[in-house]
């Protein structure tokens, strides 16, 4: 453990004290806008209750609570999906992309963007993170840019398991089943900048 590994975890209890504090606007709760960033970020297979559960780190009863107030908010639908019809997955309504316009987390972006380049903060945290959710046996999330099973090929790629084409817009999206690289693989690059999260 290095000297200041408290003081930073010290620091992301504040950040994550701060965050919450900040996601009381618009008659919201921050699990209510965390649920609505996830859904604009996440790729079509992986917006349904039990993969928001997973990425949420909460039990499906607890989302499905949540999932009844964002609806009655008129900010989420449930569309069936699969053979059966049983299967749901969920899409925000336009009234809930027209709120994350106003997004409250907004500042913290721009708190972050005012540090410059931050030399291996991303990659720290992300580090972080999966050490944390693999401690905890879910799923990390992330995106095919930084997924091992994601091959390239033309201006988008392939993922392996699925065996099924992604194309470069959706290769930023999250992914529930992402398997992150291994230290020191390089990170796939063949996706436009513009289009990176
Ligand atoms: S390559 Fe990885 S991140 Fe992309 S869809 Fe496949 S499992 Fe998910």
């Amino acid at each position: 453990m290095t000297d200041n590994a408290e003081e930073i975890v010290a620091q992301i209890e504040r950040l994550g004290r701060l965050a919450r504090a900040a996601q009381h606007e618009e008659g919201m709760k921050p699990v209510q806008w965390e649920v609505l960033r996830y859904l604009s970020r996440a790729r079509k297979q992986s917006r349904n209750p039990g993969a928001l559960a997973d990425f949420l780190s909460s039990t499906r009863g607890t989302v499905s609570q949540t999932l009844i107030a964002l609806e009655k908010k008129g900010l989420i639908k449930r569309l069936n999906c699969g053979s059966d019809g049983r299967a749901k997955r969920l899409e925000l309504t336009p009234a809930a992309h027209e709120m994350l316009t106003r997004d409250p987390m907004e500042k913290f972006t721009i708190a972050v963007s005012e540090l410059g380049e931050a030399p291996g903060l991303l990659e720290s945290l992300k580090g972080i993170v999966t050490t944390l959710v693999a401690q905890n046996g879910t799923n990390s999330f992330g995106d095919c840019r930084n997924c091992s099973q994601y091959v390239i090929k033309d201006l988008g790629g392939i993922c392996r398991p699925k065996e099924m084409d992604i194309p470069a817009e959706e290769a930023v999206q999250l992914c529930r089943d992402f398997e992150p690289l291994l230290t020191g693989d390089i990170k796939h690059s063949n996706i436009p900048v513009k289009m990176m999260s």
